[in-house]
C-alpha cells in the first residue's frame, strides 16, 4: 500500500487481543487450557498477527478451518499447536504430520481413508473428534437412537492405525442465546458429550486428553461446561460478552475518509436507485467506501457512522466503492477526516443489526481490498 493513500483501513488493536485474552484466562480454572480460534483470517484481523499474540502470551493452542489456514500460520514461525476444525483431503496426511497439525476426524469413513493411507506411508496423525450432540453440522452422530453406534464408531475411530486420539469435542448452537428452551438444550448438548466420552472409555478403554465444548456464548454463560479447554472466537475480538464478565475491548476499527463534499437543493436524488432524497439543503460527503470492501449494501439509508464531534447518517445506496453521508449538521467534518465505520464510537453491533446479521459477519467480510494497520506494543 502506498502509505498516503490511506483511503479505507482497519486499525487491528493488538494490545487489546492481550487485554481480552487475559481477561478470559483470569476467569478459567487454572487447568483450563485455552483454544484461540482464529480461522477466517483471525474474524479478518490477521491470522499470523493475532496467533503471534497468542503464541506469546502463553495459549496453548490455535484452531483453523482448512489447511491452507494452518500452512500459513506455520510458514510465519507459529510452532504452537493447531487443530484443523474441517476437512482435509486425504492426499495431505504427509503434509499434516510434517507440519505437526492436529486433524478433525468427523466420522467413520473419513477415519477409515485416514488410517489406510497413514499405514501406507507408515505416519501417525494426531487428530480430535468431534462429536454432533445437537448442531446438525460436523461430527460422530450420537443423539438419540444413535448413541450405542456413535460410540461404537469413535471408539473404532480411534483404535485404526495410524491415528492418534488426543481430543475430543463438541460444538453448542444455542450457547450464546438466551431463554429457558436454550439452555435446555445447550445443557443436553454438553450432557450428552459427557455421556459418550464416558461410554467410549467404559465399553472401549479409550481416553482423551482434551476433551472442549466451550465456544464464546458457553465460556460467558456457562463456565461450569470448560473442561480441559475451552475454545473461544468471538470474545478474543472483543465481542460477545453480554454479561459484562470480562470487560471485553474491541480490537478492529474500521475506518475510511471524507473524499468529497457537495452542497445540494432539497429534492435531490442520491445514488443507484433514487433510494434517498434529500428534505433540506444537504452538505453530503462521498466516503471512498462500499461494498467491495465489506460495507453491506443491505445497510444502504439504515445506518451511521461516526465522524467529527458526532454521528452522521448514511445516506442513498452504498455503492461498491463509494457511499453517501449526510453532514449538514456536522459542519466541522472537511474533506479529508476521518470516519469510523465500526469501532469504539460507532457499533459493529448496530450495523450488524442493519444489515440483519451477526457482528461475526461483518468482521470476516472486511475485504482484502482493505489494510489491516496493526497497533503494536
Ligand atoms: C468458530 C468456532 C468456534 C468459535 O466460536 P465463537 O462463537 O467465535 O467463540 C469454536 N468452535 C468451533 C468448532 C468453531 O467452528
Amino acid at each position: 500500500m502506498i502509505e498516503q493513500e490511506k483511503r479505507t483501513w482497519a486499525e487491528i488493536d493488538l494490545e487489546n487481543i492481550v487485554h481480552n485474552y487475559q481477561s478470559i484466562r483470569a476467569q478459567l480454572p487454572s487447568s483450563c487450557r485455552f483454544l484461540g480460534v482464529v480461522k477466517a483470517n483471525a474474524y479478518g484481523h490477521g491470522a499470523v498477527p493475532v496467533a503471534q499474540v497468542l503464541q506469546s502470551q502463553g495459549a496453548d493452542y490455535l484452531a483453523v478451518s482448512c489447511l491452507d489456514e494452518a500452512m500459513e500460520l506455520r510458514e510465519n514461525g507459529i510452532g504452537m499447536p493447531i487443530l484443523i476444525l474441517g476437512h482435509t483431503p486425504v492426499e495431505f496426511m504427509r503434509t499434516l504430520i510434517e507440519n505437526d497439525i492436529t486433524q478433525t476426524v468427523t466420522n467413520l469413513a473419513k477415519a477409515e481413508e485416514y488410517s489406510a493411507e497413514l499405514t501406507r506411508f507408515g505416519g501417525e496423525l494426531k487428530i480430535h473428534i468431534a462429536l454432533d450432540t445437537g448442531m446438525s453440522r460436523l461430527g460422530f452422530l450420537c443423539a438419540n437412537d444413535s448413541f450405542d453406534s456413535g460410540v461404537e464408531n469413535v471408539i473404532r475411530a480411534c483404535r485404526l492405525p495410524g491415528l492418534v486420539p488426543e481430543g475430543v469435542f463438541t460444538h453448542f448452537s444455542v450457547s450464546d442465546e438466551p431463554g429457558e428452551d436454550n439452555e435446555r438444550y445447550t445443557r443436553e448438548q454438553f450432557r450428552l458429550f459427557c455421556a459418550v466420552i464416558d461410554a467410549v472409555q467404559s465399553r472401549g478403554g479409550v481416553t482423551f486428553k482434551i476433551r472442549h465444548c466451550a465456544n464464546s456464548g458457553a465460556v460467558v454463560h456457562y463456565p461450569e461446561m470448560a473442561l480441559d479447554m475451552v475454545r473461544p472466537g468471538l470474545l478474543l475480538y472483543g465481542y460477545g460478552d453480554d454479561s459484562g464478565r470480562f470487560s471485553l475491548k474491541p480490537c478492529m476499527r474500521f475506518v475510511t475518509k471524507v473524499t468529497t463534499i457537495k452542497l445540494y437543493p432539497a429534492g435531490t436524488d442520491v445514488s443507484y436507485g433514487r433510494r434517498f432524497t434529500t428534505e433540506r439543503p444537504t452538505r453530503m460527503g462521498v466516503l471512498g467506501v462500499g461494498y467491495a470492501d465489506g460495507l453491506p449494501r443491505l445497510c444502504s439509508n439504515r445506518c451511521s457512522f461516526a465522524a467529527g464531534d458526532g454521528i452522521a447518517p448514511q445516506r442513498g445506496s452504498i455503492c461498491m466503492d463509494l457511499c453517501m453521508i449526510d453532514l449538514t449538521d456536522r459542519p466541522e467534518v472537511k474533506v479529508g477526516s476521518e470516519v469510523e465505520l465500526f469501532g469504539p464510537k460507532s457499533s459493529l453491533t448496530a450495523l450488524s443489526d442493519a444489515a440483519h446479521t451477526i457482528p461475526y459477519e461483518l468482521m470476516c467480510a472486511v475485504s482484502k481490498r482493505v489494510p489491516r494497520v496493526y497497533k503494536r506494543f
